[in-house]
């Protein structure tokens, strides 16, 4: 199959992107794939309520079947005709954040097929704060369900080039709309327990939602990654967010780390192995190897979030086999970053 791939700017959808935008529509609507940008990363996008749609997500990115899909609405309308009930909660924190970064679970309904939600008797729902996603959904019927756009086990996409990368060949469409302004996949609450359960770590934290909520618990294995419990969302049992080379986190005094993965780069650099560090802004010139990045500004963690995914993917580009990274604070969205930089590391962490 032959994807096309089309331009579209976000601050600018004119005639050509609407036609371009409609013509993604009906893919969608007649049972194909589009990849598009959202807010967070380029998802995926097939018609959730049409299972052969879902299958084809499935097999495309190679994600495994019991591994549910999130559903993108474009309206609070659309929301109540696919659930049991919209919880008052779910009202509360649509008002405070969507269209946005927070996905959350509720009870299906007979309209949403299993394929989509692997098998659970749960949906997963959110509104993207993006103009090409939204127009998009609404051009597809109004129920868009998108996994990230990218091999399952890759990083997650926050370019279009990403998706091109993975799914050429495979899908339709990918719509190109330039880096999206996250960088991280939303947060995931679970509404069906009685206090709101945050399953994945994001943008919108856990103090935003107790502001909003009273109260919130989160899912010990999120925290803990060696805890033998089942993660509550399907998905993140799964090895993720991994670069094709190995990667280490080193944590400690900011000189000890310093030096740890100077020493450390040597040598691996004698062994004949190339080289990658992920330092900050700060320090980034206190390392020498054969690529040195920043990904990004300690006093604006998200700005980290914002190019965690694409600096790993850029190290996989530039053939590295061994990776270095700095650690960062654990609270906050820094708890987002650290889940995803610890799984992409397979918990591989140096304390120094
Ligand atoms: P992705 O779309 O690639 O960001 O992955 C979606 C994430 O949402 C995965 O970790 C899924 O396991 C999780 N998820 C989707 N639907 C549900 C659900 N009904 N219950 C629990 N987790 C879910
Ligand atoms: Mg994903």
């Amino acid at each position: 199959m032959e994807t096309k791939v089309i331009v579209i700017d976000e601050n600018d959808i004119d005639e050509t992107a609407q036609a371009g935008l409609e013509e993604a529509g009906r893919i969608i609507k007649e049972g194909g794939l589009v990849a598009f940008p959202t807010e967070t990363v380029y998802g995926l996008g097939g018609d959730a309520l049409n299972p052969e749609s879902s299958k084809k997500i499935y097999a495309a990115k190679g994600r495994p079947s019991d591994n549910p899909l999130i559903v993108h609405v474009a309206n609070m309308e659309d929301l109540a005709d696919i659930v049991k009930e919209v919880p008052e909660s779910a009202k509360k924190l649509a008002k405070a954040f969507w269209p946005g970064p927070l996905t959350m679970i509720m009870n299906k309904n007979e309209k949403v097929p299993y394929e989509t939600t692997g098998g659970l008797d749960t949906v997963a729902i959110r509104m993207p704060n993006n103009k090409i996603a939204l127009e998009l959904i609404r051009q597809s019927g109004g129920y868009i369900a998108a996994p990230s756009a990218n091999t399952s086990g890759r990083p997650s996409p926050t370019i279009a080039r990403y998706c091109e990368e993975d799914l050429s060949g495979k899908i339709e469409m990918i719509i190109d709309g330039g880096q999206v302004g996250i960088g991280l996949e939303s947060t995931i609450v679970d509404l069906t327990s009685d206090v709101p359960m945050i399953l994945r770590p994001g943008y919108i934290t856990a103090s935003m939602l107790k502001d909003v909520l009273g109260e919130i618990s989160i899912d010990r294995t999120i925290i803990d990654g060696s805890s033998a419990e089942k993660p509550k969302a399907p998905g993140m049992k799964y090895r993720h967010y991994a670069p094709k080379g190995q990667l280490m986190i080193v944590q400690g005094q900011q000189d000890n780390v310093v030096d740890y993965i100077n020493k450390s780069t040597k040598e691996a650099m004698a062994e004949g192995k190339r080289v990658g560090i992920i330092g900050t802004d700060a320090t980034m010139k206190l390392y020498s190897a054969d690529v040195v990045k920043s990904v990004g500004n300690r006093e604006d963690e998200r700005t980290i979030a914002h190019e965690l995914f694409k600096v790993l993917r850029e190290f996989d580009d530039e053939n590295i086999d061994v990776m270095f990274s700095e650690s960062f604070d654990d609270s906050g969205i820094g708890q987002a970053i650290m889940n995803r930089l610890l799984k992409a590391a397979g918990h591989n962490v140096k304390v120094v």
